[in-house]
């Protein structure tokens, strides 16, 4: 291929700032560029490769799937699409899944499916309590349905009903509470926002108050879920069982799969009512089932909570040498307060030592990375970033 970059790049719409670099190659916590220089990825995807670059267990499951069947169609059954939907419910409190291809449109089904239930069984009730600097996806609805500031006027006018709460503020739920509500929506942590935990005590009193009032408790866990705070789900931490979950990013490993997951008792969809092309393709859900039997192997969530406490540690020793803010977060979903506006110049330092940061605002960084980092890759991350920190003006 022609590497001459910069005109044919000019070709892809320029939707996010890109740094001028082309990755041709990643395996478990590397990616390598086109000059075959190495850098160490604690970005992966946006926590999507859960078990690294191009892992074994992926590629292999998608080869030995794309020579049987890739897709036979949304609307006949296939193996492993069946077997991913079975893991997933025996590994969880839900019962039923529907599959999508991105976070975003696994929580349009999950708003879908809330706006139904409340029609069949709430009097029309279609309002989603969601929450400030919340973040469910780039749709239409789901960009309603998020609390990013700036989100409610970019592409006026928003889609109506998600009255926005106060996360770890019941009283600021309650308050929006009416005859019109059908639900509350939330992610475990607000990953987008700077890796914000909602505090148990919040989540359970939060659970107490849908029941109360006959809502239904949504959790996004696009983000959260499949090992990456250190349990196969993060609702598990919270003592509690949620009416409906959502899952994308780590589900596929690298490739583009989503899930909405819905108790029996809100599987109130009926023909027609959703679906979609890509729905639940044997090619994706096979490497679906690949992630998740992996996480589900003895030792490894156990390994992923070991991992993010050593990261954690070093975080927190970084931000004492340095003077820096809090470090916070569950397994190995955690961010570091910087204490001023420096994340983006942190980013940039960090990439010319070889090591791929994000910083979610300004203010922070995120680290999210695979979560079968070994012990070395780990110090390797924490000195480049004490290098990088040290000779920043
Ligand atoms: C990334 C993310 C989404 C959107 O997922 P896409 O695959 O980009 O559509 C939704 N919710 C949360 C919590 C996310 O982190």
């Amino acid at each position: 291929m022609n590497t001459e970059p910069t005109l044919m790049k000019n070709c892809l719409m320029p939707t996010t700032s890109r740094p001028d670099i082309v990755f041709v190659r990643g395996a478990g916590s590397y990616l390598f560029d086109q000059q075959q220089r190495r850098y160490l990825d604690w970005v992966q995807a946006w926590a999507v490769n859960c078990l690294g670059h191009s892992p074994d267990v992926v590629v292999q499951a998608l080869c030995a799937q794309a020579e049987k069947l890739m897709n036979p169609g949304p609307a006949f059954y296939n193996e492993p699409a069946i077997e991913l939907a079975e893991l997933l419910t025996s590994n969880s409190c839900f019962d039923r899944v529907f599959f999508g291809s991105s976070g975003a449109e696994a929580n349009e089904g999950a708003i879908k499916l809330a706006r139904k239930w409340g029609q069949k069984f709430k009097g029309g009730a279609f309002e989603i309590i969601t929450f400030v600097n919340g973040f469910h996806g780039r749709t239409l609805a789901t960009m309603s349905a998020s609390g990013k500031a700036g989100w409610d006027t970019i592409f006026a006018p928003q889609l109506d009903g998600f009255p926005k709460a106060i996360l770890n503020d019941l009283s600021s739920v309650r308050a929006l509470i009416r005859s019109q509500t059908v639900a509350v929506m939330l992610e475990p942590i607000q990953g987008e926002a700077g890796v914000i935990p909602a505090s148990p005590e919040f989540i359970q009193a939060l659970r107490t108050l849908c029941d109360e009032h006959q809502l239904l408790l949504i959790v996004d866990e696009v983000q959260t879920g499949c090992g990456r705070t250190g349990t196969l789900f993060a609702y598990e931490q919270y003592g509690i069982e949620p009416d409906m979950m959502t899952l994308g990013k780590g589900l596929g490993g690298g490739v583009p799969i989503s899930a909405l997951l819905a108790k029996e008792s809100c599987c109130c969809f009926e023909y027609g009512d959703q679906g979609g092309t890509f729905s639940g393709t044997p090619l994706i859900t096979a490497a679906g089932v690949a992630v998740i039997r992996t996480l589900l192997t003895e030792g490894c969530l156990p390994s992923v909570r070991q991992m993010g406490a050593q990261l954690a540690d070093g975080l927190v020793a970084i931000s004492k040498e340095f003077g820096l803010g809090e470090v916070r977060g569950a397994g190995a979903l955690l961010a570091l307060e910087l204490g001023r506006d420096i994340g983006a110049d942190v980013v940039t330092a960090a990439r010319a030592k070889g090591l791929l940061l994000n910083a979610p605002r300004p203010h922070c960084l995120r680290f999210m990375p695979a979560l079968n980092s070994t012990s070395a890759e780990i110090v390797e991350g924490l000195d480049l970033l004490r290098q990088v920190l040290k000779e920043l003006p």
